[in-house]
């Protein structure tokens, strides 16, 4: 029998679950389960039991609190797909709405972390996910997968005074002075922005312990300028609400 799935979106911008639709294995993915609830796909009203439900978004309304409980209630396994869902996101940016990440108000068996989730890694998490495995998080960090990473590591105590390079890198941004949050970073997205000279802003969210005591600990093993250090999105650009989900 094939399993029951239901997707559904939240408060969010449905980059994560577009990221589903243009995966290249999308069309089999689609014969290998039975949609219970897909509203982007199919109109459907009702709730159904399912074995897999996952939820893209964080809660910003009354109403998707108690969505996520009728979901809870009624799927095997729920998994917080985009890092909305996981860490609340770039809506905990606004000063105007609360953004509460699903897991304070439900409990998860899995995640699937990115801003939108990595499409490689997203593909494998759900073939593990119909084969009944866990999802596989890298227990390493962004440098371990970056083409920048220096042959000798990253230098410590070098000093950080931009957001933006001025110029390509040809080697780590950390060594052009640019803040790149790839060593506090879960590794999983193959390093794309740095690919396209963009550095890590931290959107896989972290490996151990909480964004917020890792940038403390990152900050002081480098030099930062004051201009830098009292930006305050850099701390918690995707992760405000909820700065560390435990691996299941
Ligand atoms: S995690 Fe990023 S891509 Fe996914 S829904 Fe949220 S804002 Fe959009
Ligand atoms: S700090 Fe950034 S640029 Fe340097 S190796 Fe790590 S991910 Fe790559």
């Amino acid at each position: 029998m094939k399993p029951k799935l239901l997707i559904t979106s939240l408060t969010s911008c449905n980059g994560c679950i577009t990221s589903i639709i243009e995966l290249e294995i999308f069309p089999e993915f689609l014969e290998s389960v039975d949609f219970i609830f897909f509203p982007l796909i199919e109109d459907k009203d009702n709730i159904d039991n399912c074995d897999i439900a996952l939820i893209e978004g964080c809660i910003t309304k009354e109403e998707q609190k108690e969505e996520v409980l009728e979901i809870r209630k009624k799927a095997k396994k729920v998994i917080a797909l985009g890092t909305c869902a996981i860490f609340g996101g770039i809506t905990s940016l606004s000063d105007e709405i609360e953004s509460i990440p699903i897991n304070e108000i439900i409990e998860i068996d899995g995640f699937i972390p990115g801003c939108p989730t990595p499409t490689e890694f997203l593909g494998s998490s759900l073939m593990a996910l119909l084969n009944g495995e866990k999802i596989k998080l890298s227990p390493k960090n962004l440098c371990s997968e970056c083409d920048l990473r220096p042959d000798s590591g990253v230098k410590s105590k070098i000093k950080i005074d931009k957001l933006i390079p001025e110029k390509i890198p040809f080697e780590c941004f950390l060594h052009e002075n640019v803040l790149c949050l790839g060593p506090i970073t879960r590794a999983g997205c193959k390093a794309k922005c740095l690919k396209a000279n963009i550095p890590c802003e931290g959107c896989m969210g972290p490996i151990l312990a909480d964004f917020m005591s890792n940038m403390v600990n990152f900050f002081s093993s480098i030099e930062v300028s004051e201009d830098i250090k009292i930006s305050e999105e850099i701390y918690s650009k995707f992760t405000h609400p909820k700065s560390f989900v435990k691996t299941v």
